[in-house]
């Protein structure tokens, strides 16, 4: 096939080069190894190192800052940071999302304005969809913003579970820019607001391991300019839907807990008979599900958008994300320390956050509603 090809040739010299990059970096102690580094692992000064590399904004052309790559490259680069446990948080969703988005949807201000920014990791990016009562149901959005005869937007409303909004330096919204209707999904738009800016208080929420890095954000009478509408006003659940295959699809969805699965194999003796046969078994899903993904991102790059299949690697990527915590929490058999050996720290972590992973992105039971539909089933 030809993306084994591709693969086997072209992108080992490039994996070899990241494998390098962090093994130094861990040696001078740059970085600890972290499970679900991309969530929690906000690490600016890190990313910037990467970008220097021209490992941020891979797929962003030369003239805007970006490193002019392939989407598989791209994805050769992110699949090595997350098994590594690196902090790439403070780059990602930019890098993962907002450019392309920018590149698909974005004039060539906003272009210019945002993506040499994102590329340096120099400018980190949240994103405003989820609300108090819109998570899975996200068309039930209700921030809203209204047009003034002058031209400029208006908004008000609340944001919640928005990753990294007290360290962003602008965030990528979803409002309702007309008033709610029979169809739902009609009159949304998306919008760019930098920030900080005057109306908007963000409130950050404590999770079970004492960190804080989701919010409230909430924004009372901010006014944007005119440029802030990205793409078409009353298109943005049609752009929303695009975005969400680069979300659901990357291989964030599967590794978020290869660090503690690589730990775990490292510590496995011999003997350790049952042990070996669930690593083994969950080496093979890893593999197999990797698989699913790179295609995804070969697809990606031809310019076509596989949501239904994102759906299915981002809810099969959760389970086995789920599974790795669970198996080693199982055969490790005590509470673990977050400052015990490698293997009892990333399984602290492991415990902390995998109630996370079949809910972020979309929950689990809305991904595979989204697979029934697409088979026929109803
Ligand atoms: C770590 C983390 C980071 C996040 N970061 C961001 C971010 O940066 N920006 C952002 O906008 N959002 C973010 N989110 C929010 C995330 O996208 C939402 O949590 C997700 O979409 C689910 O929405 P909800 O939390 O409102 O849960 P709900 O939609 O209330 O779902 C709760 C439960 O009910 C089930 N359920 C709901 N509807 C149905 C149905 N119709 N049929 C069957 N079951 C159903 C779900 O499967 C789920 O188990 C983040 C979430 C997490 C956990």
């Amino acid at each position: 096939m030809a993306l084994d090809a591709a693969w086997r040739g072209a992108v080992a010299e490039l994996r070899a080069e990241v494998r390098s990059f962090l093994a130094e970096e861990r040696e001078r102690g740059g970085y600890r190894p972290m499970v679900d580094g991309w969530v929690q692992g906000v690490d600016p000064e890190f990313s910037r190192r990467l970008a220097s590399r021209g490992w941020v904004g891979m797929v962003v052309p030369r003239e805007y800052g970006g490193a002019g790559s392939t989407a598989l490259r791209r994805w050769v680069v992110t699949d090595e940071l997350l098994a590594a446990g690196a902090p790439v948080a403070a780059h990602w969703i930019g890098d993962r999302q907002v450019a392309p988005s920018l590149l698909r949807h974005g004039t060539e201000e906003q272009r210019r304005k945002f993506l040499p920014g994102i590329a340096s990791a120099e400018l980190i990016f949240c994103l405003g969809m989820s609300e108090p009562d819109a998570g899975s149901d996200l068309a039930a959005v209700r921030t809203r913003a209204e047009r003034h005869p002058d031209g400029r937007w208006v908004l008000n409303g609340t944001k919640l579970w928005t990753s990294h909004a007290q360290v962003a330096g602008a965030i990528l919204l979803l409002a309702r820019s007309s008033p709610l209707g029979e169809r739902r999904h009609v009159g949304l738009s998306q919008f760019l607001v930098e920030l900080p800016r005057d109306g908007v208080s963000i409130r950050p929420i404590q999770t079970i391991d004492g960190k804080a890095h989701f919010n409230e954000v909430v924004f009372d009478d901010v006014a944007l300019p005119e440029d802030a509408l990205l793409g078409t006003e009353g298109e943005g659940w049609r752009q929303v839907t695009m975005e969400l295959a680069y979300e659901r699809s990357g291989p964030e969805r599967i590794s978020s807990s290869v660090p503690l699965l690589l730990a775990w194999g490292d510590s496995l003796r011999a003997e350790d008979q049952s042990a070996r046969e669930e690593y083994a078994a969950l080496i093979a899903r890893l593999v197999m599900l990797r698989r699913m993904s790179v295609e995804i991102a070969a697809e990606l790059e031809e310019g076509s958008v596989p949501e239904t299949r994102a759906a299915m690697v981002k809810a099969l990527g959760g389970e086995f994300e789920q599974r790795v915590v669970e198996s080693v929490s199982r055969f490790f058999g005590a509470v673990p320390s977050f400052s015990g050996t490698e293997l009892e720290t990333q399984l602290a972590h492991g415990l902390t956050h995998a109630p996370t992973f079949g809910v972020r992105g979309g929950a689990t039971d809305i991904l595979l509603g989204i697979v029934a539909k697409s088979v026929g089933a109803r």
